[in-house]
């Protein structure tokens, strides 16, 4: 009787704590995410502090704790929802905090050991013995979890090659074959520090099993009433980059993006443009020193895309910005700004010098074959400040109106304060 009424309030238990945090994640675009974060982590701490001392009896001599049953399996529930719903950029975050967290905690635990005690009421002395305990179960269930939360994902996006959009069948397969694998895990380290014996393994397996059943349900349920529709279904990711994803191991593209340059040639980027070029030009122009603003355009860029292909466009791309920055200095910067159009700043050079130095581009990517016997030529318009401007929006503009002008003329050509230059001697 004891026994069943424990199924029974263990399913409350697990009810009530779906219902609140689910409540937490749903509201999560009007209140943000930060209150979900924060009770998934003091549910963790109850989690472990239940895991170390609480069990209960079940029928068939099953003894389970609420700790792991009700609250870690739902934890990893949440997580995958929270998965689901946003990516795998939102969901390392909880998880690289838990296991901060923990790590902490134990460092923190260790120092306050040492400390000289005195009782608050007789009979109410710290219990270190517990706290050391529960310390090295909560890094080693931390630990376990960081595989677990990992896993569970990546099967998660496994199990649609196996159920499709099944929504139920998924969410079960995932989170009982993680479950399993965390339990065979968890008793491990639980044996060793408190002896616990093989019921405890067995029993905490089944009961997994009938949470993971209880939580796919009501995650399911969930997700299809409670969710707005997932829209735009994501095509399949790639499993390795969701795996880069969540162990913040990006492609190298992502990383890129982030620093400012432009993934497919390593010009930096339009943002990065649009930020320093602008400061740049007013420093110039603020110390009277000159300043080049050269954009170039690829002639016919279309063209060659149309009879080579866009990989050999792309390829072409990339060696014109190795062509530009070997032919400007180290200290002039190139940025992409757009499609095939690149801008070039350089700080203290003349009008004359800046002529110079777009012939120069401009003759190193003539001369180059880029693809098979196809050449690509450049246009360049070029102002300089102060002469044209004294800021970049100026700047700009003049440089944007020569370039037209270059193309007017004929394209594989420099434009400049003067006449359109052909060729430069030398
Ligand atoms: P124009 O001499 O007048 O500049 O002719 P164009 O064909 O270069 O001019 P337009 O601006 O019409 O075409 C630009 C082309 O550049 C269109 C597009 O196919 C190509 N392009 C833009 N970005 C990329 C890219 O990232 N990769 C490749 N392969 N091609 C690109
Ligand atoms: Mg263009
Ligand atoms: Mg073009």
């Amino acid at each position: 009787m004891a026994e069943l009424q424990n199924v029974l309030l263990l399913a409350v238990d697990a009810l009530i704590y779906f219902v609140a945090l689910a409540a937490l994640l749903r509201a999560r675009t009007r209140i943000g995410l930060g209150a979900f974060f924060c009770a998934l982590g003091v549910m963790h701490f109850l989690e472990t502090y239940l895991a170390g001392i609480l069990y209960v009896a079940l029928p068939f001599g099953v003894v389970t704790s609420p700790g792991s049953t009700v609250l870690f399996t739902g934890k990893l529930m949440m997580l995958l929802l929270l998965y689901i719903r946003e990516d795998a950029a939102v969901v390392r975050q909880p998880i690289y905090g838990l296991l901060f967290g923990n790590v902490l905690l134990f460092v923190l635990a260790f120092v306050m050991r040492h400390h000289t005690l005195v009782a608050l009421s007789p009979g109410r002395a710290a219990d270190f013995g517990f706290l050391n305990e529960m310390g090295a179960l909560m890094v080693w269930g931390t630990a376990i979890l960081f595989f677990d939360c990992i896993l569970i994902i990546l099967l998660y996006e496994r199990a649609r090659t196996w159920f499709g959009d099944r929504l139920f069948a998924r969410l079960l397969a995932c989170s009982a074959l993680v479950l399993t694998f965390d339990q065979v895990a968890f008793y491990a380290g639980l044996h060793m520090l408190t002896g616990a014996g093989l019921n405890v393994l067995v029993g905490g397996w089944v009961a997994k099993m009938a949470a993971v059943v209880l939580y796919s349900g009501m995650a399911a349920v969930y997700l299809r009433y409670f969710e707005r529709p997932l829209g735009r279904r994501r095509s399949a990711p790639r499993i390795w980059d969701i795996f880069d994803t969540l162990t913040y191991r990006e492609r190298y593209e992502d990383l890129l993006a982030r620093t400012g340059c432009d993934a497919l040639t390593g010009a930096l980027d339009r943002h990065s443009l649009e930020a320093h070029g602008r400061r740049s030009v007013e420093h110039a122009a603020a110390a009277g020193r000159p300043l080049a603003l050269l954009f170039i355009d690829l002639d016919h860029f279309k063209a060659f895309n149309d009879r080579f292909g866009h990989a050999a466009g792309d390829k072409a791309l990339k060696r014109i910005v190795l062509d530009i920055m070997a032919a400007a200095r180290v200290s002039d910067f190139t940025y992409r700004f757009g499609g095939e159009e690149f801008v070039v700043i350089a700080d203290g050079v003349n009008a004359d010098d800046a002529l110079a130095l777009a012939e120069r581009i401009r003759k190193r990517i003539a001369g180059a074959a880029v693809a098979a016997d196809a050449h690509v030529t450049v246009s360049i318009g070029v102002a300089t400040c102060s002469r044209d401007g004294t800021d970049y929006d100026t700047l700009f503009g003049v440089a944007d109106k020569r370039l037209y002008q270059a193309k007017a003329e004929g394209r594989n050509r420099v434009v400049g304060d003067r006449p359109a230059v052909r060729l430069v001697a030398g």
